[in-house]
Parts: structure tokens; C-alpha cells; sequence
């Protein structure tokens, strides 16, 4: 940490509601994302200057539904250099809400820093009634300032609830208290500048992450990693296409325990022929998917996620894909220790 009175942090913004406008202060749905400014969004918080100093950064002005693989990349490099520099101690950045949770867990497994890295994000845009953004930017800001927030992996200040990068996930399409982190609970709470946790992450992240973006460049991109979804009447075409087209893993969201339909479980053996990853995970929303349990997978070369939703089970076969790992047990491996 620096020697400074205060601590500096960088705000990256990237878009999302908490950028977004609408023509009237009681529109919450149908405004525009990721519009405003980041220097526009900080001035709204005089209370900022009394937690830290700001260096702020505009890296995207996007609505998060249309996040892409190459934003990542960029995203995570420019992470890994700010958090380098000695005289910045920790970092936030402000996102949307929808794909909050799949970037959480891309930095997870790809900055190689301790400091505190916070995402933050808001249900209803800037210009309306009751914004929650200003708030959760402040809580943001408080928190990746706080040395007790280092080495804690990535972070999310929502709601005044801190959450961990791989329990978090969406659970309201509109409630401002949007974000819960099933099965394992928040890792703390962050409220009017006082901060509490309660529990630490204990699966692997950041230093003591395998990952690194040094093999991942425009020349170089991330292996194509998609999801499909299992259901009733789920049929085979969206599998094959997908293999016609290149893919080199697939994430299933099963059914219940990770179970998938019989009619798309051939077309999975049929793309495990064509050396294609497959991951089963859960549709449900909580809970882990066993290992042979729903579906032979010593048998068939399957991969279970464990407690990783289908969204954060994308990232990690992505990266594990990039480093040249496929083997189904190498995989499974992989998702017991992150
Ligand atoms: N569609 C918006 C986004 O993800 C929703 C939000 O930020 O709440 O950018």
C-alpha cells in the first residue's frame, strides 16, 4: 500500500445502467445503458474525496448484454497493469448488471495482484428516482480502498452486500436488491464506510490462479465456449451446428443434478468424438452438479461443474482450453480446485 493519507483508487467504467439515461426520472426500464460518463458518474459523489483518491478511466460505454470475449481481454490487461503500480491500492469498475457475475469470475481467474478489485453496478439508471448507483460506487470505492479487502479474490459491492466473484449471480430481473450468492452466503457487508466480513474464499484465484493472458492476444483469441440448454423437447441441431462451426467446448445447462435430455446427450457424445469439451452444469440457479451423478461421466468424457453456473463454467473451460488442457479428468480437476 502506498504511503499516502489516502489510498487511490482506479474506476474503471465500462457502461451499463449505472451509465444509462432516460428522458424522465420515473423511467427505470427502456433507458439507454453504459451512456454516461465516468467523470460525469464520479462528480455526482463529492463524498468520494473523503475515502480516496480517484484516477478514473472510460474503457467501454456499453450496454453489459453485448460483452464480448475481446472486452475481457482488454479489460484484464489493463487491470494487471494499473494494479502494478505501486501507488494505486486497489480498483473498481463499473458494470452492468447483466453479465456482472461472467466478468467477476474472468478477473478472478486472471489478475495477478492481491489488491482489491471491486465491481459495482445498478439497477436503475442514472437520471432516475432512487438511483442506486451513486451508493453502490461510493460502497465500491470504500471497500477496494480497505486493506482487509486484499487477497479476498474479486469482489462485488451491491446492495451494501459484499459477494464473492464465483458465488454471485443475478437473481432479480428488476428488484434494486438484485444479486444473491446461493448455496455459500455473502463474504461481508459494506455500509455507511464501515466494512464486515464474514467469511473468506477458499478455492483458488488471482496470484494463485494457473491463468495468465500472456498466450490470449488478437492473434491469438480465446477458444470458442458456448452454452446450450437443455429442456424439454431439446433437439440435437444447435449441438451439431456448433460443432460444424468450430466449437471447442460446450457448457450444458442441465436440467435438475446437471441432467440433460437423452436426444441432445447424443449429440454431446457425438461432438465428444470430434475431441469437443463438454461441462455439464446446472439451469436451476443453486446447488452443485455431482460428478457421475445425472450422467455417466467417466463413461461418456463429461466434465461436471460442481457449484460453477453454466455462465462461470464458460470462463473457466475457456481459459483452460487456452493453456491446451481438454482432457476430460485434467478439466474436471481444474473445476474442483477454482
Ligand atoms: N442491461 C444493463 C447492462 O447489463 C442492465 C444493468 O446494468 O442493470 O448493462
Amino acid at each position: 500500500m502506498s504511503h499516502q493519507k489516502r489510498p487511490t483508487v482506479a474506476v474503471l467504467a465500462t457502461g451499463g445502467t449505472i451509465a444509462g439515461e432516460a428522458p424522465v426520472a420515473a423511467q427505470t426500464s427502456g433507458y439507454k445503458a453504459g451512456v454516461i460518463s465516468v467523470d460525469r458518474l464520479l462528480s455526482a459523489v463529492p463524498e468520494l474525496d473523503s475515502v480516496a483518491a480517484i484516477r478514473s478511466e472510460q474503457i467501454a460505454g456499453i450496454d453489459s448484454k453485448d460483452l464480448d470475449d475481446s472486452l475481457w481481454v482488454t479489460l484484464a490487461h489493463r487491470v494487471n497493469v494499473l494494479l502494478a503500480q505501486d501507488d494505486i491500492d486497489g480498483l473498481v469498475i463499473m458494470h452492468g448488471t447483466d453479465t456482472l457475475e461472467e466478468t467477476a469470475y474472468w478477473l478472478h481467474l486472471t489478475v495477478a495482484s492481491v489488491k482489491p478489485v471491486v465491481l459495482t453496478a445498478a439497477m436503475r439508471p442514472f437520471t432516475a428516482l432512487s438511483s442506486d448507483g451513486s451508493l453502490n460506487l461510493l460502497d465500491a470505492v470504500t471497500l477496494a480502498a480497505c486493506p482487509d479487502a486484499v487477497a479476498r479474490g474479486v469482489l462485488v459491492a451491491f446492495a451494501n452486500r459484499i459477494h464473492g466473484a464465483r458465488d454471485i449471480t443475478k437473481v432479480s430481473t428488476y428488484a434494486v436488491d438484485a444479486f444473491a450468492s446461493p448455496e455459500s452466503g455473502v463474504l461481508g457487508w459494506v455500509q455507511d464506510r464501515r466494512i464486515e466480513f464474514q467469511r473468506r474464499v477458499t478455492r483458488a484465484h488471482t496470484i494463485k490462479s494457473v491463468f495468465r493472458l500472456n498466450d490470449i492476444d488478437t492473434q491469438n483469441p480465446l477458444p470458442m465456449v458456448q452454452i446450450v440448454v437443455s429442456h424439454a423437447g431439446a433437439v440435437r441441431v444447435i449441438v451439431d451446428a456448433l460443432v460444424d462451426a468450430g466449437v471447442r467446448g460446450i457448457v450444458v445447462a442441465g436440467t435438475g443434478n446437471g441432467s440433460i435430455h437423452s436426444t441432445l446427450q447424443q449429440a454431446l457424445v457425438s461432438a465428444r468424438a470430434r475431441s469437443v469439451a463438454v461441462v455439464r452444469s446446472s439451469r436451476v440457479g443453486s446447488g452443485h452438479v455431482m460428478r457421475n451423478g445425472a450422467a455417466p461421466d467417466d463413461m461418456l468424457g463429461l466434465v461436471s461443474a460442481g457449484t460453477l453456473n453454466p455462465y462461470k463454467a464458460r470462463v473457466l473451460l475457456m481459459l483452460a482450453l487456452s493453456r491446451g488442457w481438454s482432457e476430460p479428468l485434467i478439466l474436471q480437476s481444474l473445476f474442483d480446485q477454482y
